[in-house]
């Protein structure tokens, strides 16, 4: 299988050279694409650049349409994007057929939001109006965990709003990108959308390039704090959605055997590749044996296999480096005698583990601590909740989090007192294009999704008009 040109200025392009895409259920390259080089960069943000002054005049309803015929080819593709999804990042069809829809449902929510200008004042004197213009060429810069859909929403925020668009993906899930690519190619202006693809060599050229105006960037922590660096030196606008460790709160009034479904489904969606997924559990000591027990089943259920193959659960991880650092993780809880369940990895070809459950784990683990994104779980116990939030606040992340527990208007409370950007009440991982969503502390800067995300993609202006 041979596919996969960058898209820049409207033409697939070959690019300088060829890279290889590995399938996580076999560790073996299934498919190769276009490698971009730094002139094929340079040729992209050009062409983004040179279409900026006719895409931005043109009327929203236009650019909409535009935009929600790209979401009609999607959804015509379905089964073709959500096969491609999972040969190349892993997860199970169906978790690749809802990204598929999620995708579509997207565009078209983001695509229908009209930032209006804003009348602050219309006295005897003057006239004050707020205007949304658009910024100029976004970098899109996406990780390898949701693919399709995060391309899909910056896309179509960033040219929702009138401004242009390099995209780039993950240099281990680059494919469905091109695809999305080359479906825009077809319905869009060219140079309006372009894509290019690295193997991490080309991001650093594009966050510092002079003639980009906005970063959009979704990745790990790390790597925003460069990205952030790189801005620095135009003050280009940026928004960063980073790492996360959510943690769910499990108040003593919780049902452990109603809720652990729930838990387990939101901690090992994606086998845990997940920004908001739970990736630490502080559950009270009242239930803290029902639950291990429960969560321990549900794990000894899960069917691990490739994603493709019916009747497969949970797919593999995505990559050789997560696959290491995961197995890492478990072989520590191991020699501890925490493992509570699963943790068998397999030896040679594909990534895969099964959801494993860590129990008795505290504070200054590094599995507790830091961002594992993968299927291991830790499950801390706590006998006061004051603690517990402490606990909880004392990350340097703050993406998401959850507290559960019978009494509402006290797992409110708790919430309530939860440092990031999202907190649910009994459920977790609930999230949509009518949603703001952003990270708090070290997860993030700005927001995503809404109109308020969609602003972030825009220079508000103020007109000040005398009146005689
Ligand atoms: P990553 O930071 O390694 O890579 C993300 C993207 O940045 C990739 O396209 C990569 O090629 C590019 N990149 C690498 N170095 C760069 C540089 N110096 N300058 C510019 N771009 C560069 O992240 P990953 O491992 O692909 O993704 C996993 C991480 O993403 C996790 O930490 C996860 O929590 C986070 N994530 C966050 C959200 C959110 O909305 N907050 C969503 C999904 C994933």
């Amino acid at each position: 299988m041979n596919q996969g040109a960058l898209i820049i200025n409207g033409q697939a392009v070959a690019g300088a050279s060829r890279m290889g895409v590995i399938d996580p259920s076999t560790g073996e390259e299934f498919a190769s694409c276009s490698k971009a080089s730094a002139s094929d960069l340079e040729a992209a943000v050009a062409a983004a650049k040179a279409a900026f002054a006719s895409w931005s005049t043109t009327p929203f309803a236009e650019r909409s349409r535009l935009l929600n015929e790209v979401a009609d080819e999607i959804a015509r593709r379905q089964t073709e994007l959500a096969t491609l999804l999972t040969r190349e990042q892993g997860k199970v069809l169906a978790e690749s057929t809802a990204e598929v829809e999620a995708s579509v449902a997207f565009i078209r929510h983001l695509a229908g939001i009209e930032l209006h200008r804003e009348v602050i004042e219309d006295s005897a004197t003057r006239r004050i109006e707020q205007h949304f213009r658009p910024l100029g060429v976004v970098a899109a810069i996406v990780p390898w965990n949701f693919p399709l859909l995060m391309a899909c929403f910056k896309v179509a925020a960033a040219l929702g709003t009138g401004n242009t668009v390099v995209l780039k993906p993950s240099p281990s899930t680059p494919l469905c990108a091109l695809a999305l690519g080359a479906i825009g190619m077809r319905i869009l202006p060219p140079g309006v959308l372009n894509v290019i693809t690295d193997q991490n060599d080309l991001g650093p050229l594009l966050t510092a390039h002079p003639d980009v105006a906005k970063i959009a960037f979704t990745g790990s922590t790390g790597t925003g704090r460069k990205v952030m660096a790189s801005a620095a030196a135009s003050i280009k606008r940026i928004t960063l959605e980073l790492g996360g460790n959510d943690a769910a709160i499990v108040l003593d009034d919780a049902d452990p055997v109603a809720l652990a479904p729930a838990l387990f489904g939101t901690a090992f969606f994606n086998s845990g590749q997940v920004c908001i997924a739970i990736k630490r559990i502080y559950a009270h000591k009242k239930i803290y044996e029902p639950l291990i027990a429960e969560l321990a089943r549900l794990a000894n259920e899960a069917v691990v296999g490739p994603g493709l193959e019916p009747g497969t659960t949970h797919g593999p991880v995505q990559n050789r480096m997560q696959f290491d650092k995961v197995r890492r993780i478990i072989a520590d809880a191991r020699s501890a005698g925490q493992v509570a369940a699963g943790g068998e990895a397999a030896d040679g070809g594909g990534y895969f583990i099964r959801p494993t459950i860590v129990r008795d784990a505290r504070a200054g683990m590094s599995l507790v601590e830091d961002e594992q994104f993968g299927p291991v779980l830790p499950v801390i116990p706590f006998a006061d909740v004051g603690d517990a939030v402490r606990q909880v606040n004392a990350s340097r992340y703050g993406l998401g989090g959850s507290v559960w527990g019978a009494d509402t208007a006290r797992a409110i409370e708790v919430a309530s007192a939860i440092e990031s950007g999202t907190v649910w009440v009994n459920k977790h991982l609930d999230f949509g294009p009518d949603i703001p969503f952003g990270g708090a502390k070290e997860s993030g800067l700005g927001l995503q999704f809404s109109a308020a995300g969609l602003q972030e993609f825009t220079q508000k202006q103020v007109l000040n008009i005398a009146k005689s």
